[in-house]
């Protein structure tokens, strides 16, 4: 809702171009104000400016634009005003479809309200995700590491809840080198939005082999069985070339991997097929990285993994990219950085040491529904666990347990932010929605609740309810429409 110079539209169009999912690319501009170039000029510009950045559809809205629509050539339609737009569209529901559409308009054209029609989910509870911050965290990450350190970025499980198309494609923009997933549906998912970054998959599952190399996806190896699986189906499908795989060893987490003494065999049957599979990396976990009472341990851990990588790169004779550390680890041990890192809880605006490093990525929020006046001795929601013992004004606010809001934090235990305020959670949590006290705070219909973000904390959260951020951010569900902000 900026638009009063060329340079905006600019950044605007190359940020609608680094949106994968849909091919198509339209742009809705309002007439751009003071400019302090002649019309005649400047419309021409905007023209050659719409050309060169690709745009497939241009629709111009306001009298000056439609005054010189014959400057956009052929292409192009035009509207007096935002309202006559809106009825066409309303006349119109197939308008648009699976197209990227940037609005652009100075704030009197009042493009929100286009916006609403545009939205295709309308549910008011949204997790907002800050793209700045993303982008702001992972450059932290990177200072902290040699420049020549690669990074993988997990983006496993919906980018840990943010949303992985978005997040995967804003790291593709900063060059990001390499992602990983944990399923290949997910791999395949990113190719699809036209992610083109190599990615690793880290649990592939049996069967699934096939679309991966499809989809150029890079299977993790993390044992015997599972190396066969990749060999059987690497020699029925013919690849060209020797296909990318990533050696997992079990350096202490006793997960995934394998164990050091499985490594010469390993190496025997990986010798033996080197025309069907090279290895591309070898790496391993940390089990505790976060935690300084484990340090020796974690210490025992990089050092096992050191004799087992040289051990490797003796036999095989060509190098591969060794990696080691998640986000804490990156945080607590760069001296173990070897030739990438693996991070994650970092991006999303975690750390083992200082969250003010970091900035906060995403706020889930939402506004309230209903306010009512409950008097001192009644009770609020299921069971009659909201006790109100003096009269007080409860309003409810459309977010519950299947939104991800766990129930824990209910009856008290939790509370969120009403203009800035502290509104504890009376009752039980529903499934769709709870209650909340507002004594006091001069809320009103309709205003806006901060249910996690800036403010009240992921981590603070986790805390309350006896968790972890991780299980926090991938709990909030699916219906919660992902909204992303960049500025
Ligand atoms: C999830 C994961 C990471 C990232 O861990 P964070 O603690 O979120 O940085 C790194 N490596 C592997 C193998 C993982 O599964």
């Amino acid at each position: 809702s900026y638009n009063a110079d060329i340079e905006s539209l600019r950044i605007a169009l190359d940020f609608l171009h680094q949106q994968t999912k849909y091919q198509t690319k339209t742009l809705i501009l309002s007439d751009i104000q003071q400019t302090g170039i002649e019309l005649k000029e400047l419309y021409p510009k905007i023209f050659q400016l719409i050309k060169e950045k690709k745009i497939d559809r241009f629709i111009g809205i306001g009298t000056d634009l439609y005054k010189f629509k014959n400057s956009f050539g052929e292409n192009g339609e035009f509207y007096f005003n935002t309202n006559l737009f809106i009825k066409t569209l309303q006349q119109n529901p197939h308008y648009f479809s699976n197209e990227a559409i940037l609005l652009k308009g100075a704030r009197m054209y009042h493009f929100e309200n286009l916006l609403h029609l545009l939205e295709y989910k309308q549910h008011q509870t949204v997790l907002e995700v800050n793209l700045n911050a993303i982008i702001h965290n992972y450059n932290y990450f990177k200072s902290l590491l040699l420049p020549q350190t690669k990074i993988c970025v997990m983006v496993k499980a919906f980018s840990y809840g943010s949303g992985i198309e978005e997040i995967a494609s804003v790291l593709q923009h900063n060059k990001v080198d390499y992602l990983a997933v944990a399923f290949t549906d997910e791999g395949v998912e990113l190719r699809k939005a036209g992610i083109r970054a190599p990615i690793i998959v880290m649990s592939p599952e049996a069967g699934t082999f096939s679309r991966m190399v499809e989809y150029n996806l890079e299977p993790e190896i993390y044992n015997f069985r599972s190396l066969q699986m990749i060999l059987d189906e690497c020699k029925t499908l013919v690849t060209q070339n020797a296909y990318p795989v990533h050696i997992k060893i079990n350096t202490g987490m006793n997960r995934m991997g394998f164990d050091p003494d499985e490594v010469h065999r390993l190496l025997h049957i990986i010798t033996e097929n080197k025309e069907t599979i090279f290895v591309k990396s070898v790496f391993s976990h940390l089990a505790a990285s976060d935690d300084p009472d484990f340090d020796t341990f974690t210490m025992e851990q990089i050092s096992v993994y050191e004799q087992v990588t040289k051990q490797i790169q003796e036999t095989l004779g060509y190098t591969f990219i060794r990696h080691i550390l998640n986000s804490a680890g990156i945080e607590r041990f760069p001296q173990a950085q070897y030739d990438m890192v693996r991070l994650g809880i970092g991006l999303y605006g975690i750390s083992t040491i200082d969250d003010s490093k970091l900035e906060n990525v995403s706020t889930l929020k939402t506004n309230i529904t209903q306010i009512r006046t409950v008097t001192a001795g009644s009770t609020v929601g299921y069971g009659r666990r909201g006790k109100v013992t003096v009269t007080s004004q409860i309003a409810v606010i459309p977010i519950g347990y299947a939104d991800g809001l766990n129930r824990k934090y209910g009856n008290g235990n939790g509370y969120v932010l009403v203009k800035g305020q502290k509104a504890p959670i009376v009752g039980s949590i529903c499934m769709d929605m709870c209650m909340i006290d507002v004594t006091g705070l001069h809320a009103h219909e309709g205003d806006e609740v901060i249910i996690i973000g800036q403010g009240i904390s992921f981590k603070q959260i986790a805390n309350t309810i006896g968790t972890i951020p991780y299980e926090i951010f991938t709990s909030i569900s699916q219906r919660v429409k992902r909204v992303y902000v960049k500025e």
